[in-house]
């Protein structure tokens, strides 16, 4: 018989009645290290004193009004995110699969509104992830995604991961943009070099093709700038976020140029709950947070701490880890075991880590994780590989 909760997800055993900081409590009262942060969502860590004052505040103040009217809180945090980005305007979703419904409407409305409304085909790559809508699977392409979901909605060509030259033979004059992510992180943590990222910019200007980052899980601090893109320094046309900005609270926002952005006047999209004052409430003290460049120096040199000791791992246990990945805080341990095997194995250490394509060990602690839990960390995947080895 159907569970009375759809079976969509391959759930662990285990559950979860309190968190704080980067520990959780299972409901036996054991606590487990948290280096998944609900998928680089609490980003603050479990119960950021600073969120539930936000949170709880707002709540006795004003929790949802329509878009039909002016909201506040909003366009505190739509000005905060223009005062600290590349972008002149923002929209609010509840998730990041809504973040890219809305990239997809806005570059092809673009061209439609410039008067080439045969520009309508986005480049994608293999190994993206961009959500679950049915956009944005078929933005990302992937067989297991797409697969009995047909027919998908038509206009992406997927090319081989950052493969430049393939992107340069993919522009036509039917091209209306290109969607990447900085680095992919369903796809295994997986950096585009910033020599390639600039390289797809100039590419983008002079062919008139829109550029959208999808910065849903790099973004928000976690590769120790406010969004991953800055380190290589050039900036997209078309962002979206989520994930980290609510720091736990359902919120996503695409932020865009006034140039791609031209398109979209009264009546060409909308949302009920996108941009409500909760949310935005609480995205603006996580943005306030996390865009302190003190706070994203601290992302650093926890990062160069973290690595160090994952670099040790992978010298003393060569059969179970390969390589160490990734920027800031969202790392990852290219494995030689199973990766599901060693997520298992570390279950029963009390420490929480994500699998991701490629065989890959996925690690997005909250951003403020104190060194003595990166060190615990360390402690806790030392033990989970040691049993591995002892298994095998
Ligand atoms: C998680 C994710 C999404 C989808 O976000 P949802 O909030 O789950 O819809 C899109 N793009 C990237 C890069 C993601 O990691």
């Amino acid at each position: 018989m159907i569970s009375a909760v759809l079976p969509t997800y391959n759930r662990a055993p285990l559950s979860f009645v309190k968190g704080e900081g980067s520990w959780l409590t299972a409901e036996d009262g054991s606590r487990y290290l948290d280096l998944g942060a609900g998928i680089a969502v609490n980003a603050l860590g479990h119960a950021h004193p600073a969120l539930v004052e936000t949170l709880t505040r707002q709540a006795q103040q004003l929790w949802h009004v329509s878009n039909i009217y002016r909201i506040p809180e909003q366009e505190h945090l739509a000005q905060m995110l223009v005062d600290r980005t590349f972008a002149d305007t923002v929209f609010f979703t509840n998730s990041g699969t809504e973040a890219a419904e809305l990239a997809i409407k806005m570059a092809r409305k673009h061209h439609y509104a410039a008067g080439n409304p045969d520009r309508v085909q986005i480049i994608a790559f293999e190994g993206a992830f961009h959500g679950r809508s049915t956009g944005a699977i078929a933005a990302a392409g992937s067989e297991k995604m797409v697969k009995g979901f047909g027919p998908l909605m038509p206009g992406f060509t997927h090319i081989a991961w950052a493969d430049h030259d393939a992107i340069r033979a993919a522009i036509t004059e039917k091209t209306c943009a290109v969607m990447i992510e900085p680095i992919q992180g369903e796809g295994g943590i997986r950096q585009v070099p910033d020599q390639c990222l600039k390289g797809l910019r100039d590419l983008c200007d002079s062919t008139g093709t829109l550029l959208i980052f999808d910065e849903v899980q790099c973004g928000m601090g976690r590769t120790g700038k406010l969004f991953a893109h800055e380190w290589a320094g050039v900036s997209p046309d078309i962002m979206m976020v989520a994930k980290g900005i609510g720091g736990g609270f359902p919120l996503g926002a695409v932020l865009a140029t006034e140039q791609a952005a031209s398109g979209m006047v009264a009546g060409t999209h909308g949302s009920t709950y996108g941009g409500n004052p909760l949310g935005c409430a609480v995205g603006a003290t996580v943005t306030e947070i996390v865009s302190d460049p003190a706070f994203l120096d601290a992302v650093s040199q926890k990062s160069a701490l973290f690595r160090q000791g994952l670099e040790g791992l992978v010298a003393s246990h060569p059969t179970v880890f390969e390589a160490v990945r990734g920027q800031g805080l969202i790392l990852g341990l290219k494995c030689r075991a199973l990766n599901t095997d060693v997520v298992k194995a570390g279950y029963a250490q009390h420490v929480l880590t994500v699998a991701a394509a490629d065989n890959v060990l996925r690690l997005l602690p909250a951003l403020n994780i104190p060194d003595a839990d990166i060190a615990e960390a360390v402690k806790r995947l030392d033990g989970a590989a040691t049993a591995l080895e002892q298994a095998a």
